[in-house]
Protein backbone atom coordinates (compact mmCIF):
# COMPACT_ATOMS: atom_id res chain seq x y z
CA UNK A 1 0.00 0.00 0.00
CA UNK A 2 1.77 2.91 -1.03
CA UNK A 3 -0.44 5.87 0.26
CA UNK A 4 -2.30 5.93 3.44
CA UNK A 5 -6.16 5.92 3.83
CA UNK A 6 -5.47 9.22 4.82
CA UNK A 7 -4.33 9.92 1.59
CA UNK A 8 -6.20 8.56 -0.70
CA UNK A 9 -9.49 10.50 1.02
CA UNK A 10 -7.87 13.47 0.87
CA UNK A 11 -6.99 13.33 -2.63
CA UNK A 12 -10.43 12.20 -4.10
CA UNK A 13 -11.83 15.09 -1.95
CA UNK A 14 -10.25 17.43 -4.33
CA UNK A 15 -11.85 14.99 -7.56
CA UNK A 16 -14.80 17.68 -8.74
CA UNK A 17 -18.30 15.26 -8.54
CA UNK A 18 -16.36 12.67 -6.74
CA UNK A 19 -18.88 11.16 -6.09
CA UNK A 20 -20.56 9.75 -9.72
CA UNK A 21 -16.75 9.75 -11.43
CA UNK A 22 -17.06 7.60 -14.48
CA UNK A 23 -13.62 6.19 -16.16
CA UNK A 24 -14.30 7.37 -19.40
CA UNK A 25 -14.83 11.15 -18.79
CA UNK A 26 -12.32 13.60 -17.24
CA UNK A 27 -11.63 14.13 -13.59
CA UNK A 28 -11.39 17.92 -12.89
CA UNK A 29 -9.08 18.81 -10.23
CA UNK A 30 -10.09 20.93 -7.91
CA UNK A 31 -7.10 21.26 -5.78
CA UNK A 32 -3.44 23.25 -6.08
CA UNK A 33 -2.26 23.93 -9.37
CA UNK A 34 1.49 25.00 -9.85
CA UNK A 35 1.57 28.11 -10.97
CA UNK A 36 4.51 27.64 -13.48
CA UNK A 37 3.25 25.33 -15.22
CA UNK A 38 -0.46 24.87 -14.75
CA UNK A 39 -0.55 21.18 -13.66
CA UNK A 40 -2.86 20.13 -10.81
CA UNK A 41 -0.33 19.49 -7.80
CA UNK A 42 -1.05 17.47 -4.40
CA UNK A 43 0.96 17.80 -0.93
CA UNK A 44 2.31 14.97 1.02
CA UNK A 45 4.29 15.35 3.92
CA UNK A 46 4.32 18.96 2.90
CA UNK A 47 5.81 18.25 -0.49
CA UNK A 48 4.21 19.33 -3.37
CA UNK A 49 3.64 16.37 -5.77
CA UNK A 50 2.60 16.06 -9.65
CA UNK A 51 -1.58 14.90 -8.83
CA UNK A 52 -1.22 13.20 -12.29
CA UNK A 53 1.47 10.82 -11.47
CA UNK A 54 -0.10 10.48 -7.69
CA UNK A 55 -3.60 9.69 -9.38
CA UNK A 56 -1.74 6.81 -11.44
CA UNK A 57 0.06 5.33 -8.73
CA UNK A 58 -2.76 4.99 -6.40
CA UNK A 59 -5.17 3.63 -8.86
CA UNK A 60 -3.29 0.67 -10.02
CA UNK A 61 -1.00 0.56 -6.42
CA UNK A 62 2.39 1.03 -7.85
CA UNK A 63 5.19 3.13 -8.16
CA UNK A 64 6.17 4.40 -11.71
CA UNK A 65 9.52 6.40 -12.50
CA UNK A 66 8.75 6.95 -16.36
CA UNK A 67 6.95 9.87 -18.05
CA UNK A 68 3.19 9.84 -17.94
CA UNK A 69 1.07 11.06 -21.03
CA UNK A 70 -2.34 12.37 -20.89
CA UNK A 71 -4.13 10.92 -23.87
CA UNK A 72 -6.93 13.43 -23.07
CA UNK A 73 -4.69 16.17 -23.56
CA UNK A 74 -7.33 17.70 -20.36
CA UNK A 75 -4.23 18.93 -18.47
CA UNK A 76 -6.89 19.26 -14.95
CA UNK A 77 -7.42 15.79 -15.69
CA UNK A 78 -6.80 13.25 -12.88
CA UNK A 79 -7.98 10.54 -14.52
CA UNK A 80 -5.86 7.70 -14.49
CA UNK A 81 -7.61 5.59 -17.44
CA UNK A 82 -6.60 8.99 -19.65
CA UNK A 83 -3.03 8.67 -18.72
CA UNK A 84 -0.43 5.59 -20.72
CA UNK A 85 3.44 5.46 -19.79
CA UNK A 86 6.18 6.01 -21.93
CA UNK A 87 9.87 5.27 -21.43
CA UNK A 88 11.91 8.16 -21.85
CA UNK A 89 12.80 8.16 -25.05
CA UNK A 90 8.99 7.96 -26.49
CA UNK A 91 8.05 10.88 -23.43
CA UNK A 92 11.76 13.02 -24.71
CA UNK A 93 10.17 13.35 -28.51
CA UNK A 94 6.02 13.72 -27.66
CA UNK A 95 7.43 17.11 -26.26
CA UNK A 96 9.18 18.29 -28.80
CA UNK A 97 7.34 19.84 -32.08
CA UNK A 98 8.27 18.38 -34.61
CA UNK A 99 8.29 19.90 -38.08
CA UNK A 100 10.26 20.01 -41.85
CA UNK A 101 13.87 19.43 -41.33
CA UNK A 102 14.87 23.20 -42.68
CA UNK A 103 12.50 24.16 -39.19
CA UNK A 104 13.47 24.40 -35.85
CA UNK A 105 12.00 21.29 -33.73
CA UNK A 106 11.45 23.66 -30.35
CA UNK A 107 11.42 21.87 -27.08
CA UNK A 108 7.81 22.40 -25.27
CA UNK A 109 8.62 21.40 -21.40
CA UNK A 110 10.40 22.70 -18.92
CA UNK A 111 13.58 25.40 -19.80
CA UNK A 112 15.99 26.30 -17.83
CA UNK A 113 17.71 29.45 -16.76
CA UNK A 114 19.50 29.87 -19.90
CA UNK A 115 16.55 29.22 -22.55
CA UNK A 116 17.92 24.84 -23.03
CA UNK A 117 15.61 22.68 -22.33
CA UNK A 118 16.24 20.45 -19.52
CA UNK A 119 15.16 16.76 -19.21
CA UNK A 120 15.29 13.95 -17.00
CA UNK A 121 16.57 10.66 -18.94
CA UNK A 122 17.05 7.72 -17.03
CA UNK A 123 17.39 9.40 -13.68
CA UNK A 124 19.48 12.23 -15.06
CA UNK A 125 19.40 15.64 -15.54
CA UNK A 126 20.42 16.48 -19.47
CA UNK A 127 20.16 19.27 -21.81
CA UNK A 128 17.50 18.24 -24.56
CA UNK A 129 19.30 19.37 -27.85
CA UNK A 130 22.11 16.98 -26.69
CA UNK A 131 19.78 14.14 -25.67
CA UNK A 132 18.44 14.79 -29.66
CA UNK A 133 21.57 15.19 -31.29
CA UNK A 134 22.52 11.58 -29.01
CA UNK A 135 19.36 9.70 -30.15
CA UNK A 136 20.48 10.24 -34.13
CA UNK A 137 24.53 9.83 -33.66
CA UNK A 138 27.00 8.71 -31.27
CA UNK A 139 28.24 11.50 -28.84
CA UNK A 140 31.35 10.79 -27.25
CA UNK A 141 31.25 11.69 -23.12
CA UNK A 142 33.87 15.41 -23.99
CA UNK A 143 31.86 16.11 -26.67
CA UNK A 144 29.93 19.57 -26.95
CA UNK A 145 26.45 19.63 -29.02
CA UNK A 146 26.34 23.35 -30.17
CA UNK A 147 23.10 25.08 -32.30
CA UNK A 148 23.57 26.04 -35.71
CA UNK A 149 20.25 27.81 -35.65
CA UNK A 150 21.22 30.03 -32.38
CA UNK A 151 17.52 29.07 -30.78
CA UNK A 152 18.58 27.30 -27.22
CA UNK A 153 15.38 25.43 -27.97
CA UNK A 154 15.63 23.56 -31.09
CA UNK A 155 16.10 19.91 -30.70
CA UNK A 156 16.34 19.38 -35.04
CA UNK A 157 19.57 17.32 -35.39
CA UNK A 158 19.90 18.73 -38.77
CA UNK A 159 20.25 22.12 -36.90
CA UNK A 160 23.11 20.69 -33.73
CA UNK A 161 26.85 19.96 -34.64
CA UNK A 162 29.48 18.57 -32.34
CA UNK A 163 32.04 20.64 -30.64
CA UNK A 164 35.13 19.97 -29.06
CA UNK A 165 35.79 22.51 -26.71
CA UNK A 166 35.93 22.01 -23.66
CA UNK A 167 34.63 25.19 -22.13
CA UNK A 168 31.47 25.37 -19.01
CA UNK A 169 28.27 25.27 -20.27
CA UNK A 170 27.39 28.85 -21.01
CA UNK A 171 30.42 29.42 -22.62
CA UNK A 172 30.29 26.60 -25.09
CA UNK A 173 26.71 27.77 -26.05
CA UNK A 174 28.10 31.29 -26.48
CA UNK A 175 30.64 30.54 -28.61
CA UNK A 176 29.45 27.30 -30.38
CA UNK A 177 27.77 29.75 -32.24
CA UNK A 178 30.55 31.41 -34.19
CA UNK A 179 30.75 27.47 -35.53
CA UNK A 180 34.55 26.10 -35.15
CA UNK A 181 33.20 22.68 -33.89
CA UNK A 182 33.25 19.44 -36.64
CA UNK A 183 30.01 19.71 -38.56
CA UNK A 184 28.54 15.92 -38.70
CA UNK A 185 26.67 15.33 -41.57
CA UNK A 186 23.33 13.77 -40.51
CA UNK A 187 22.09 10.38 -42.42
CA UNK A 188 18.64 10.71 -43.65
CA UNK A 189 15.82 9.34 -41.80
ZN1 LIG B 1 -9.21 13.16 -19.13
ZN1 LIG C 1 16.92 25.05 -35.08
Amino acid sequence: MMYTAYYRTQFFNRIKNNKCLHQDECWEWNGSIDNRNGWPTFSINSKSRSAVRIAYQMYYDIKIDVGIFKTCRNRNCVNPNHMVLMGSHEYFWKQVKILHKDECWEWQGNIDGHGYGRVMIDGKFTSTHKYAYSTFRHLNNNMFVCHECDNPKCCNPYHLFEGTREDNYDDMMIKGRQATGTRIQLEAY
